[in-house]
């Protein structure tokens, strides 16, 4: 009945959740289920075993600042909870007042949750002999994959201007921060946008943002401008445009330096070839993959440009080596686009398109468990 000897007994996850304190650490009992409840704190990884004599389930905390109580009185199969801890590592004690089988080990809402039931001792006996496992390493979280988000413009440079006056730095900002907020709540990377605030950022430094901080991706957002045009479209690099629509485009939103005043870090066509023959062939593959990406997941969801993925020279997907894609989330100039863009449900769908294709991008990181 217990599969593999320790099955659980190195079961370790990793997580990044908010800060949270441990103050409302819980034992209960019902129904024949013993149920232990801890808050868990930031980047928390835990490990759980068992000794046989005494009888004990040991659940180790690496990393994790304790607010909450030392001792909790038992309950079911629980006779006592002790906190023990040594350095930054917190460890619970559960002394057992009989045999367990396999607890059920579990984390949802920040809380781990370990549900017990009374087991065969013969069971626990070999659940508990986990002696390899007492000296395994408990894992470390890695931090989780950083994505850049890049509003466009911002300060003295508002970007496009709508039929009806929309500012294109404001739309790019609102749905930035949207965004940022919807993959946050996913917790499966970290985000960095290269502006918060109303405030001009030449494009190179928004590039250098990226680099810097060796993101994952970077997504420039940005909404268009073109007699006649609606509907979103993603662009990424090339030397060549794809075609005219896509060259304009380019020139205009590498404009943008000079409309905030300052010098271009002058990307003179030699240079530019220099740096395109630097991008390496697997950025251009992830920038094509996540473009593949925004172009499934917007589909259906908010209409489109034909053609939906252009390539064209923009400065701010230069970074020969963070995958990036430029999302025109609309035209401010066709007046249904604009509208729409102005709608914070509008923006949140649009976002929610984009931390799909995100996620998507990064891959399935859900947490890990390694397995004795
Ligand atoms: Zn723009």
């Amino acid at each position: 009945m217990l599969g593999r000897r320790g099955l659980f007994a190195a079961a370790a996850s990793l997580l990044f959740l908010p800060e949270a304190e441990a103050a409302g650490m819980a034992l209960s009992a019902r129904h024949g289920q013993t149920r232990l409840l801890v808050p868990l704190g930031k980047a928390v990884a835990w490990r759980v075993s068992a000794t046989a004599h005494p009888a004990r389930l040991i659940i180790e905390l690496p990393n994790m600042s304790w607010h909450g109580p030392s001792r909790l009185a038992g309950a079911g199969v629980v006779s006592e909870v002790r906190r023990e801890g040594r350095g930054a590592t917190q460890t619970l004690v559960l002394s057992l007042a009989r045999p367990i089988a396999t607890p059920q080990v579990s984390v949802s809402h920040g809380k781990l949750a370990v549900v017990l039931r009374p087991g065969p001792a013969a069971g626990f006996a070999r659940l508990a002999n986990g002696h390899d496992l007492a000296t395994a390493a408990i894992a470390r979280p890695g931090p989780l994959p950083l994505v850049v988000l890049d509003p466009g413009h911002g300060g003295r440079d508002p970007g496009t201007i709508g039929a009806r006056g929309t500012l294109e730095k404001r739309i790019t900002l609102a749905a930035a921060l949207e965004l940022k907020r919807q993959l946050e709540a996913a917790r499966r990377c970290r985000v960095v946008l290269t502006r918060t605030r109303d405030v001009f950022i030449p494009l190179g430094s928004r590039v250098e943002v990226a680099r810097r901080r060796q993101a994952a991706l970077f997504l420039s957002l940005h909404a268009d401008s073109a007699p006649g045009a609606r509907g979103a479209s993603v662009y990424t690099l090339s030397e060549t445009a794809s075609d005219n629509l896509a060259a304009a485009l380019a020139r205009r939103e590498n404009l943008a330096d000079r409309a905030g005043g300052l010098r271009l870090p002058s990307v003179s066509p030699e240079v530019g070839r220099i740096l395109l023959s630097l991008i390496r062939q697997e950025t251009q593959m992830g920038s094509e993959r996540v473009a593949r990406l925004v172009v499934d997941a917007l589909e259906g969801e908010v209409p489109l440009l034909p053609n939906t993925h252009r390539r064209a020279g923009f400065v701010v997907l230069k970074a020969p080596d963070v995958p990036a894609a430029l999302v025109e989330m609309g035209f401010l100039s066709h007046p249904k686009d604009e509208a729409a863009l102005n709608r914070a449900s509008h923006r949140a769908k649009v976002a929610e398109a984009l931390a799909d294709a995100v996620h998507g991008f990064l891959g399935a990181r859900g947490p890990v468990m390694a397995a004795g």
